[in-house]
């Protein structure tokens, strides 16, 4: 077996940020963020694990992609895969992949109570639509996995984010390890309680690998992004030459989905 756990840090237990800053190093909560996700990505290994032999690979997601992990405490015996630009999303991974786990991943831009939701940026974009779908990235990334012909079997996130998979993802596991109160408010599991729940509930989602099927949406894509601001649709359109469909959207049509984003 051989599976990719896909990561972010915003969706990772008892972590809110603070209201209009980044979860990046200027963040009072970045350091403390960190030490979490990398718990919660070594609980997903060992639920992958207690299942029997797999290769792994852990892909730092967040930001440009480097030292969000602290990669000298994940469990020995994973590849990670760390750095940016890479050469698309979910580099590495084909057909030859078993599934894909999702950790500290976090709801569309704009959903209620969805702690530190945002769609790629916080501060460019508004709102992303695939095929007429509103879809911030579990949604996409569900697709474009199902595109390599492989599921997303699991995902951590706040309860905003769970919903959202379960939405996209039929038969996925989920486990909300907080729950909103606000964008930068929530609820939280303590994280040694949440790291419990996701080595159970990687565990139980291996153990039904049989019932989940990749995600497939079939070509055409349309991916309709909805900028926060006028100019930045306009830079867009100048270095991309994408169709803009009013001041602030453009659009991207392709029966690739990686060439959509
Ligand atoms: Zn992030």
């Amino acid at each position: 077996m051989k599976f990719y756990i896909a990561t972010d840090i915003e969706g990772v237990a008892t972590v809110t940020g603070v209201a209009g800053q980044g979860m990046n190093k200027d963040c009072k909560q970045y350091e403390f963020a960190r030490r979490m996700l990398t718990c919660e990505v070594n609980a997903a290994i060992d639920g992958l694990l207690s299942a029997g032999q797999a290769e792994i690979i852990v892909s730092d997601g967040h930001s440009d992609g480097t030292s969000n992990i602290i990669y000298e405490e994940l469990r020995r015996g994973v590849k990670i895969l760390a750095g940016s630009p890479r050469p698309r999303q979910l580099e590495v991974v084909d057909e030859s992949f078993t599934g894909i786990i999702l950790i500290g991943y976090h709801p569309m831009a704009g959903v209620e109570n969805g702690v530190l939701s945002h769609t790629f940026s916080s501060v460019a974009i508004q709102n992303m639509w695939l095929n007429g779908r509103l879809v911030g990235e579990i949604g996409l990334t569900a697709v474009q996995a199902g595109a390599l012909g492989v599921p997303v079997i699991f995902v951590s996130s706040c309860k905003a984010g769970t919903d959202e998979a379960k939405d996209w993802i039929p038969g996925v596991t989920t486990v909300a390890v907080k729950e909103g109160l606000g964008r930068n408010c929530a609820i939280s599991l303590h994280p040694e309680d949440a790291q419990e729940k996701i080595r159970d509930g990687v565990g139980r989602a291996v153990a039904k690998l049989a019932q989940i099927q990749p995600l497939r949406i079939e070509p055409p894509y349309e991916l309709r992004i909805e900028y926060k601001l006028e100019s930045t649709a306009e830079a867009m359109v100048r270095a991309t030459g994408c169709e803009r469909i009013d001041s602030r959207t453009i659009v991207r049509r392709s029966d690739d989905i990686f060439k959509v984003y």
